[in-house]
């Protein structure tokens, strides 16, 4: 899961990268307003996390822009504005859930994964398809109830693909949810993940649609 984060303060930046990128999320970070707003036009994230005084512009003012182009990505408010008001802004303004600061990062992590729940639909949190179970807040694959240890990528890529199954994902749509600026991709790396996926999860598991992408076979 990709995650856009919009803070100007280093300290508390830096401290939200770290923990959830081991929680394993792929997080890119901007500090202004503006910068973030030319990047939501052009990539897309599966979670926007918008601190609300920033530089350049305001987030409120990105987060109505995000809105009024019609996007609907998920939007969690972090503020250290504790008043009603704020929060009560926030919302009308379309995030769905916010956080004052300073907060746990276990708990932004868990706000994270309920929120993807809610915007995929899905009410158990974890997700199971034809003998394999794979639950997102524990890092854990199971098969058949047998324990599959899996790189972080490659839980990654599995999370993607059983969150749609009836989905085709291209290669460039899963280099783009699983690598954030900066991160070293070879040429071949969504193939090296599938092929240890097939390893472990069985061969016909996931499905290559030539000249397309990626699917989970079908239940
Ligand atoms: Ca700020």
């Amino acid at each position: 899961m990709r995650l856009l984060l919009v803070e100007d303060d280093a300290m508390i930046g830096e401290a939200i990268r770290a923990g959830l990128r081991r929680d394993g999320f792929t997080v890119d970070w901007v500090h202004d307003g503006e910068t973030a707003e030319q990047v939501l036009k052009t990539e897309s994230f599966d979670v926007l996390l918008l601190d609300l005084g920033l530089p350049r512009k305001a987030g409120l003012a990105v987060l109505s822009g995000l809105r009024a182009r019609g996007d609907a990505l998920p939007v969690i408010i972090l503020t250290a504005r504790d008043s009603v008001s704020d929060r009560v802004q926030g919302l009308d303004a379309g995030a769905d859930d916010y956080l004052v600061k300073p907060f746990d990062l276990d708990e932004l992590a868990a706000r994270i994964r309920a929120l993807l729940r809610r915007k995929s639909g899905q009410t158990a949190p974890a997700i199971e398809h034809l003998g394999v179970v794979l639950n997102p807040a524990a890092h854990t694959v199971q098969r058949d109830g047998q324990d599959i240890a899996l790189s972080p990528r490659e839980f990654a890529l599995l999370q993607l693909l059983m969150e749609r199954p009836g989905t085709i994902h291209s290669r460039e749509r899963i280099e783009g949810r699983l690598y954030g600026w900066g991160e070293e991709l070879e040429s071949n790396a969504i193939e090296v993940h599938v092929h240890g996926l097939r390893r472990k999860l069985g061969a016909d598991f996931i499905l290559t649609v030539r000249g397309v992408g990626y699917r989970v076979r079908p239940a």
